[in-house]
């Protein structure tokens, strides 16, 4: 086997794994329910990069890395409330891939890729035909955004815009650029707790451009997920002036105990990221097993409040079609 780290961020990239039988064989699990877990792959293909296998404990099924990539059979099983497109996105999309709900800033959905498939995502029933990151898509949102004037911060997004290559993604920053009133630059993406050799000289240059105030908010929902590689990378962002921020999904059997958090929001720190949002995850149709009830979660945030400095808090949020915001999930103040 090649060792990983000679391999650049886009070999490693192509040469994730995507057949369950060489998944279970590397880390020696069996599955029971292993025809519905196939049936499973065939509506969302297993993905997940050999650096993040690397991280799980070997024979152990409930290994919380692996429980996020692992197809299941009660993927197949119908849930009430979780549908296929939880968020109805479509009325808030002026020009295909732009999401505009929140003031001052939009969501780009640049590319419906990602180097991983995390089985809670809401990506699962994306129609990737419709966000491909053409150069007529690209044109059309940026034409938009020009004539946005209170829109100050743009937000790449996906799927996961750190797929694109360093030069369709430079091309495409420098073309943003050129629109004055867009002063902030964020970009969300796992690419890099994925995989962390894709903080590379290229990205390192492009965010820490003075042009821009650049955030990069990762997504890491658990402190085994951080590695050293990770570190230097954002250490590299971080000397450059980029703000590094991570949101997690609070998930089920993965970091729904205090200690899970406290050890993530602790090891965040240490690689130089700050906590920014622990979601509610999207009640999207095969994700129900890792739901956790509000009730727990907001006992959760009480436990970990009592562990760690204020500043090492996330804020505990969901997304509700409509608000104007992600919505605080706060206790229920029942009114006698
Ligand atoms: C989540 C989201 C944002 C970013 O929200 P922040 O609270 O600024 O992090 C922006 N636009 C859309 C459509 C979103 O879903
Ligand atoms: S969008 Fe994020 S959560 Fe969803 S599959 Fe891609 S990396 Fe995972």
């Amino acid at each position: 086997m090649i060792a990983q780290h000679a391999l650049n961020w886009q070999q490693q990239q192509a040469d994730a794994i995507t057949d369950l039988h060489e998944l279970l064989e590397l880390l020696q699990l069996t599955l029971a329910d292993l025809p519905r877990a196939l049936q499973a792959c065939r509506e969302f293909p297993l993905r997940v990069p050999r650096s993040f296998v690397a991280r799980m404990e070997k024979g152990n099924p409930e290994d919380p890395l692996l429980r996020q990539v692992l197809a299941v059979g009660e993927e197949m099983e119908q849930a009430p409330g979780f549908s296929h497109d939880p968020l109805a996105e479509a009325q808030h999309t002026p020009v295909p891939g732009i999401l505009h709900k929140y003031h001052g800033r939009v969501l780009f959905i640049v590319t419906g890729a990602c180097a991983v498939n995390c089985r809670y995502c809401f990506r699962r029933h994306f129609p990737y035909s419709d966000y491909m990151p053409t150069r007529e898509r690209f044109a059309e949102a940026l034409a938009w955004l020009a004539q946005q004037e209170d829109v100050n911060e743009v937000i790449l997004s996906g799927g996961d815009p750190l797929t694109l290559t360093d030069r369709k993604l430079t091309e495409l920053v420098a073309a943003l650029a050129e629109i004055p009133h867009l002063k902030r630059l964020r970009i969300h993406s796992r690419s890099p707790v994925m995989i962390p050799e894709r903080i590379n000289s290229e990205l390192i240059e492009l965010l820490g451009d003075a042009r821009w105030q650049s955030v990069l908010v990762l997504h890491a929902n658990h402190a085994n997920e951080l590695t050293s590689e990770l570190a230097q990378g954002v250490n590299a962002l971080r000397q450059r002036g980029v703000t590094v921020l991570n949101q997690a999904v609070l998930l089920a059997g993965v970091n729904d105990t205090v200690a899970a958090q406290e050890a993530l929001v602790n090891n965040l720190f240490d690689c130089g990221v700050l906590p920014y949002y622990l979601h509610q995850l999207d009640k999207v149709q095969g994700a129900a097993h890792f739901m956790v009830p509000d009730s727990q979660a907001l006992q959760l945030m009480d436990g970990l409040r009592a562990r760690v400095p204020g500043f090492l808090l996330p804020q505990l949020v969901r997304e509700n079609a409509g608000d104007k915001s992600k919505t605080p999930v706060v206790a229920k103040v029942s009114i006698v």
